[in-house]
Order: C-alpha cells, then sequence, then structure tokens
C-alpha cells in the first residue's frame, strides 16, 4: 500500500491516540476544575480505535502513542493495547508507548510491559507534594512515584515530562534533574502552550516560562552539549556533560520543528488533526461508521493527510495569544 505522504514530502509514520478525554487529575495548565467530559456514545468503542490504528499502521505508521486524557482511566484499555501488540509482533509497528500521568501505573506497569512496551512518558512537574496537588488539583505525589518505582520494576525506560511553569518549579529545576539522574529517568521540559479555556484570563501567558531562559538558569550550573537526535517532534535535545543525562525541551512556540513533522493526531471521537497548532481536522468516524469496509476510511484519512498544512500559529512573542486554541489539550491528546 502507498505510505502516507503529505504535499511538503513529509512521510507520516507516528499517530497519537488520544483514547478518552477524562481524567483522574485537573492539571491547572490543561483542564478547568469543572471540567464537562464529552458523552460516552461520541467516544469511539475499543474496536474502532482498534480498526482506525490498525488502518494507520497498514499504511505507514511506525510509532503508536497512546495518550489521552489518562488513556490509562480508560476502561478496557488492556484489551486495546493487547490488539495493537499484534502490530508488534508482525513487524509493521516498532513502536507502542503511551504518556500518563503516573497514577495508574502501579496496577497497569506490568501488564503494559508484557503487552510490548518499552518505553512510558510520565508527566510530572514537581516534587513537592503539595505542589503537586495544588498543579494537579486532584493528585497525590506519593501514588505517581510508586506507579514510577513500578514501571521502572516492569523494565519500563521512563521519561519524565515537565511543564515549565513561571513562579511553580523554576525553583526545582536542578532537584527534578538531580531526581531523574539518580533514578535513571530521562528527562524533558516542556512550554506550556495557549490551549484550552483558560486562556481568557492570561493565566498560562503568566505561567509562560520560555525554555530559552530555562536553559540559560542551567548554563549556571551545566554545560549542555547538543545532540543531533531528532525525533520528527518538536524535542530538541543535549547532553549534560557533568552528569551524562539527556534532556529534551520541547518548544512548540518557536517553529523550529514543522518542517520535519511527521506526526497527527487522533482525537477520542475520531477527528484527524493535521497539526496541533491549527483549527483543521478531518472526521474518520463518519467513514470508520458508515461501512464495515476499510475503502472509504483510507480515501479519507489519505484526503486528510494531504491537508496537513506548513506549520503552526502560535506566537506569545506579542504579549497576546495569538494563534490560540480553544480545544484542550487532554481532548487532541498531548
Ligand atoms: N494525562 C496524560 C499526562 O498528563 O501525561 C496524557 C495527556 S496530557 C494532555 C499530555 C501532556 O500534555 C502532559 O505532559 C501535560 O503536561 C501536557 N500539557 C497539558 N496541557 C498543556 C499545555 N497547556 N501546555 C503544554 N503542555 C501541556
Ligand atoms: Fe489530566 Fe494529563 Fe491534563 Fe493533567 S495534563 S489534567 S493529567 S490530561
Amino acid at each position: 500500500m502507498m505510505p502516507l505522504v503529505d504535499p511538503f514530502a513529509r512521510a507520516i509514520s507516528y499517530l497519537r491516540v488520544s483514547v478518552t478525554d477524562r481524567c483522574d487529575f485537573r492539571c491547572s495548565y490543561c483542564m478547568s476544575e469543572h471540567m464537562t467530559f464529552l458523552p460516552k456514545a461520541e467516544l469511539l468503542s475499543l474496536e474502532e480505535l482498534d480498526r482506525l490504528c490498525t488502518a494507520f499502521v497498514r499504511m505507514g505508521v511506525q510509532k503508536l502513542r497512546i495518550t489521552g486524557g489518562e488513556p490509562l482511566v480508560r476502561k478496557g484499555i488492556l484489551t486495546f493495547f493487547e490488539a495493537m501488540s499484534r502490530h508488534l509482533q508482525s513487524g509493521a509497528l516498532q513502536e507502542l508507548t503511551l504518556t500518563t500521568n503516573g497514577s495508574q501505573l502501579a496496577k497497569f506497569a506490568e501488564p503494559l510491559a508484557a503487552l510490548g512496551v518499552r518505553r512510558v512518558n510520565v508527566s510530572l512537574d514537581t516534587l513537592d507534594p503539595t505542589k503537586f496537588t495544588e498543579i494537579t488539583r486532584w493528585g497525590r505525589l506519593q501514588q505517581v512515584l510508586d506507579g514510577i518505582s513500578a514501571a521502572k520494576a516492569a523494565g519500563l525506560r521512563v521519561k519524565i515530562n515537565a511543564v515549565a511553569l513561571k513562579g511553580f518549579n523554576e525553583d526545582e529545576v536542578f532537584s527534578l534533574l538531580d531526581w531523574c539522574a539518580r533514578e535513571d529517568h530521562d528527562m524533558t521540559f516542556i512550554e506550556v502552550m495557549p490551549m484550552g479555556d483558560d486562556m481568557g484570563t492570561g493565566l498560562r501567558l503568566d505561567q509562560y516560562w520560555p525554555l530559552k531562559d530555562l536553559r540559560a538558569r542551567l548554563t549556571d550550573r551545566f554545560t549542555l552539549t547538543e545532540l543531533p537526535d531528532r525525533t520528527g517532534g518538536p524535542a530538541r535535545y543535549v547532553r549534560i556533560d557533568q552528569t551524562g543525562q539527556k534532556l529534551g525541551f520541547i518548544t512548540p512556540l518557536t517553529h523550529n520543528f514543522c518542517e520535519s513533522c511527521n506526526r497527527v493526531r487522533l482525537t477520542c471521537t475520531g477527528q484527524l488533526y493535521m497539526c496541533l497548532g491549527q483549527e483543521d481536522m478531518a472526521d474518520l468516524r463518519s467513514p470508520l461508521r458508515a461501512s464495515p469496509d476499510d475503502a472509504a476510511l483510507e480515501t479519507a484519512i489519505r484526503a486528510a493527510i494531504a491537508r496537513k498544512p506548513k506549520g503552526h500559529d502560535f506566537d506569545y512573542s506579542r504579549q497576546d495569544v495569538r494563534g490560540q486554541m480553544t480545544r484542550h489539550m487532554s481532548h487532541t491528546g498531548g
């Protein structure tokens, strides 16, 4: 079958799939405390998610990242991982992975590892229990730390993702890094993005801490060596010479990655977003539900990829929020 290639000659080999918009946390930069979730009937069933992902794998997707919302709160999620693991076994899929808040990992780490998951990204912005509950509103730090330990014990490689938040975890940059070095976790800092509906309050603009400032702070203590690693996404990597750690920076606001973008995002309702920073999307649920045969679905996927834009429009540079997205990260899948 013809692989998926967009109009800018970028091969689409990476699909991120949000399997639910629900979550057991309410991180302040991601959701409002009284978030309304989609009616369950709107969601794709696990069988539908399987069919859709399988179509993408057939069309050349080699890496699948499961996200949400919190993917591990979706009922029956292991059934879905099990279904995807058959593509690992066949060799069609190179990697099956997930991004999680870690709250359910104590329960799921072992079965996930048994199904062929090798790596997991865990979001953790602070190691202070009080601050953790402040930022996640509903989370308990110890539960996440236990989940991370379980992941490690199950042989999963852990990467810690921390959103860099001004006035919140500025003072924890070194302690987070030290902890990751001790525990042998990789680490990535993420710039906060203008998503969701709290933007009108200016909340996230106040919280915006450019990673170039964070980097400058790191160089007070460390020598950073640029690494050539590219994943086709917005991450750039450095080696910290003093500790040997690999550290990632995700700077979606600095237009430095679109030209090599290899990914698309599927929401839990079957909408395909060709770019995280653009409103354009394609509804794949209708062709999926219209026929048990995948021909119409494949046509819809190709038509969508043919509309993948060159880049996105996020821009904080003028101190207002341009290119702001009204949808939530938990819907599109971060
Ligand atoms: N619940 C899972 C988790 O927290 O890892 C997966 C979904 S969450 C939406 C994925 C990632 O998006 C998390 O690392 C989270 O910190 C990040 N995120 C959420 N809202 C964000 C925002 N406004 N700007 C930047 N990153 C954000
Ligand atoms: Fe939930 Fe993840 Fe959003 Fe936090 S960032 S509210 S854990 S989906």
